[in-house]
């Protein structure tokens, strides 16, 4: 927080000129700050002349703890949102790696128990209200924080999704503490145990992996599709512990006044199981167009790396990679793409990789499975050739 030393302070307000986030008003000319709107970036700090503006770190608010591993229990129209399913695979994992437990909050008018109880998490929080029956992220963030703050976890994960994008950083704030977005890798430290974060930096071209040290909870939102779910029957139930909150941390912030599905995507990327990708080696739409009837040839999904999209040869919901959809098909056939590392983490889940590329050197080539050299515009009218013959393809 800052303070501000009014013996030394001579009413210039030059801080609160400096301030970005408007969080000092000058009242009777003396600069009065906004603890809430406050973001301690210091600005302020540097702008006054007269240091009279001190910025007091904070304690964590929370003490280091080995506490439980949560999880947002995000829903849609059908219970739990798949991407809970991905995250309780993943906190499960971490758990047992930090010897820790785990639970899923869950806030809504009706709470689907049974879906929750096929997470294998050993604990349901649930706050169920009937003003909780349409998502209000700060009023989430209200009831979530005051969960947090009772029970106190180490590790708080939410989906990359629009929900969970809206909700957690507006919870990391409140709660004093860190927060990595977009996470395609977590994993605990053997010797610290703290959660190592690791997500595309700079534009894609590194992954950074990001620790919170001592704040707590270390929050993170993981990409939809990174993870495998498993949907298990658990051996044992989770308990479940109903919570209740305040009435007035359940007001909404805005008023409510449609709901408007958005139309669903002719391509569903995330359950396809064999993939056929179209990369900037098509050189063109007639080369994506060979690319399309090589995948209905085969029965597989098409998709695209970003250059084909930003081209307009081929549509955005059929993007894979760090911009894109994150995939986890059993094969994954890359038709002249290069495997930036953009692409690479969207796609390097498949269970099976087939390059085709006229460089052997590119990175697809190096980390398929079966790394096929040539122009795609032979290879694939061999490959259809051979499959209507039945006949594998010549080397
Ligand atoms: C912030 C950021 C986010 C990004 N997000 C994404 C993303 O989500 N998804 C994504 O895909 N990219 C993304 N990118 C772009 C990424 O960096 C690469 O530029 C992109 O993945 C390259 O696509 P490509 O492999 O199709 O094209 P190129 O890199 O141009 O590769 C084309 C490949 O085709 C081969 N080739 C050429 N002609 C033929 C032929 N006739 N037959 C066979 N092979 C041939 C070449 O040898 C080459 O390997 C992002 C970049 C940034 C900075
Ligand atoms: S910049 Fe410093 S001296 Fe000027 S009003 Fe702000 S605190 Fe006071
Ligand atoms: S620390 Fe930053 S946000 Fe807070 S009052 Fe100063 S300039 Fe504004």
């Amino acid at each position: 927080m800052i303070s501000v030393d009014l013996k030394k302070c001579r009413r210039c307000g030059l801080c609160a000129k400096a301030c970005p986030f408007a969080a000092i008003e000058i009242q009777e000319k003396v600069p009065v700050i906004n603890q809430e709107a406050c973001t301690n970036c210091g600005a302020c700090v540097e702008a006054c002349k007269f240091n009279a503006l001190e910025k007091i770190e904070q304690q964590a608010s929370i003490e280091r703890t080995d506490g439980d591993i949560w999880i947002f229990g995000e829903c849609d129209q059908h219970g739990l949102a798949p991407v809970v399913y991905e995250l309780a695979a993943k906190a499960n994992q971490l758990a047992r790696q930090a010897n820790v437990n785990t639970a899923v909050v869950i806030l809504g008018n009706k709470i689907p128990i049974q879906q929750a109880q096929r997470l294998g998490v050993g604990k349901i929080i649930a706050v169920q209200h009937e003003k909780l029956a349409r998502f209000d992220d700060r009023q989430a963030a209200n009831v979530l924080c005051q969960l947090v703050e009772k029970y106190n976890p180490s590790i708080l994960l939410g989906g990359a999704t629009a929900i969970g994008r809206a909700l957690l950083p507006r919870c990391a704030v409140k709660l004093h503490t860190g927060l990595t977005a977009d996470c395609t890798e977590l994993s605990i430290d053997p010797v610290t145990r703290i959660l190592l974060q690791t997500r595309p930096a700079f534009g894609g071209n590194i992954l950074a992996t990001i620790v919170t040290e001592n704040h707590r909870p270390q929050m993170a939102t993981v990409r939809p599709g990174v993870v495998k779910a498993e949907k298990t029957t658990p051996q044992k139930e989770a308990d479940i512990c109903w919570e209740t909150v305040p009435e007035e941390l359940l007001d909404y912030s805005f008023q409510w006044i449609d709901f408007i599905p958005k139309p669903a995507e002719t391509t569903n990327l995330r359950d396809a199981e064999v993939i056929v990708a179209a990369g900037y080696g098509c050189q063109g739409p007639e080369g994506v167009k060979l690319v399309a009837e090589f995948a209905r040839a085969i029965g597989a999904t098409l998709a695209a790396s970003r250059p084909v999209v930003d081209a307009g040869w081929l549509q955005y919901h059929q993007q894979v990679g760090q911009t894109g959809t994150t995939i986890q098909p059993k094969l994954y056939i890359a038709c002249g793409i290069s495997g930036a590392i953009q692409h690479w983490v969207g796609m390097s889940n498949a269970d099976k990789i087939i390059a085709i590329n006229t460089d052997p050197d590119c990175q697809m080539m190096l980390n398929a499975d079966i790394a096929i050299k040539g122009n795609i515009f032979d290879i694939i009218p061999q490959a259809m050739d051979c499959i209507k013959k039945n006949q594998p393809l010549a080397k």
